[in-house]
């Protein structure tokens, strides 16, 4: 049997419905392995190689990978709070890293509150401290830096995705199957699934490195191709303000804020938005901000790392011109 750091971090990795694991990976293995030993657990769901998917993990830093496959896998969460459960007991983590997707929250919750346990939600990052593993998050769009830890055991931490920058080193692959009991709870279950299919080359807005956003500032659906042409210019995922949405210019999938995608991206460049509040709470953790906005005193300028005060159609074609030149 594996005998387990008393300094291990417990990492429960996402995997995406092809069986891969999902790009929230990298960023965890890495704050893990900031505060600790890395441990990584995955679920391998129908369809996935647990064998593939524990190599991935080592090679993204866990010293060892624990691969649990669902009793039924159509459930939705509790398996993943199942195996959870079971190999917290077994690794005795100082503390349990989950990504914040939605279904990471959920095993989250459900783990932490079956163990007990303090949960700190929506970590932009991990340190410790003499007494343990210490969450820090950034709160009210922004506006403040706050640090949660627990007063006993481990605490239960998700990490926004894209947050970490960090990166663990590779490890010589080393995973062993973890049994797990089904615990019986209640859980929603999947009748079927229908493929989306994905037109678009881009890269998708969680996640991103770079995003490029519209706003009401851009007036029509038609005029929005032009957060298109730079963001493709860039390679860049699309996003918008809940005004471009509530317009009709995009899909309410685009929506970056507090109602809709978080995203903390290396570059984020806005266009023809004012910088509210509720947007702010969804890119203000990203490395760098520009924004290119006509109104000098528009908020988004409080935050921007670079701002341009002018009208967007005068300035992002200039922009394009710009990048494609170099690039030639
Ligand atoms: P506006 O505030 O109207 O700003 C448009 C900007 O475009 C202006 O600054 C203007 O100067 C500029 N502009 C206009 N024309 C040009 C031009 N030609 N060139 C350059 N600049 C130009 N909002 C979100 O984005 N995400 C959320 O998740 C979200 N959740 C919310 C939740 C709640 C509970 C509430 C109450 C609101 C929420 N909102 C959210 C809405 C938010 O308060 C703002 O209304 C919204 O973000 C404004 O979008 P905007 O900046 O595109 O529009």
């Amino acid at each position: 049997m594996t005998d387990f750091q008393p300094d291990s971090i417990l990492v429960l990795l996402d995997t995406t419905p092809a069986g891969d694991l999902a790009k929230s990976a990298a960023g965890l293995l890495g704050a893990a392995a900031g505060v600790g030993t890395p441990v990584a657990l995955v679920v391998a769901g129908s369809g996935a190689d647990g064998d593939r998917l524990a190599t991935d993990a080592a090679a993204l830093g866990a010293t060892h990978v624990l691969v649990a496959e669902p009793a039924d896998a159509a459930q939705l969460t509790v398996p993943g709070a199942d195996a959870l459960a079971a190999a917290a007991e077994l690794v005795r983590p100082d503390a349990v890293l989950v990504s914040n997707s939605i279904e990471g929250r959920e095993i989250a919750a459900r783990f932490a509150a079956r163990t007990r346990s303090g949960l700190a939600v929506d970590a932009v990052g991990v340190s410790r401290d003499a007494e343990g593993v210490i969450a820090h998050h950034s709160v009210y769009g922004g506006a403040y830096n706050v640090d949660s830890a627990v007063t006993w055991g481990a605490p239960v931490v998700t990490v926004r995705e894209g947050a970490v920058d960090a990166r663990a080193e590779a490890q010589p692959a080393s995973s062993e199957r973890l049994a797990v009991v089904a615990s019986g709870r209640r859980a929603a279950v999947v009748g079927s699934v229908d493929a989306e299919v994905v037109t678009s080359s881009r890269p998708e807005l969680k996640g991103a490195a770079k995003v490029v956003s519209g706003g009401r500032g851009l007036g029509s659906e038609e005029q929005f191709a032009l957060v298109d042409q730079l963001a493709d210019v860039l390679g860049a995922a699309v996003g918008a303000s809940r005004a471009a949405v509530d317009a009709g210019y995009v899909p309410q999938s685009y929506q970056v804020g507090q109602t809709g995608v978080s995203v903390s991206p290396q570059l984020y460049i806005a266009l023809g938005i004012s910088g509210a509040i509720q947007h702010r709470a969804g890119m203000q953790t990203a490395k760098t901000i520009v924004a290119i906005n006509k109104d000098a005193d528009a908020p988004i300028f409080e935050i921007a790392d670079f701002g341009i005060v002018g009208d967007l159609f005068t300035v992002v074609p200039q922009l394009i011109s710009a990048l494609e030149a170099r690039k030639a």
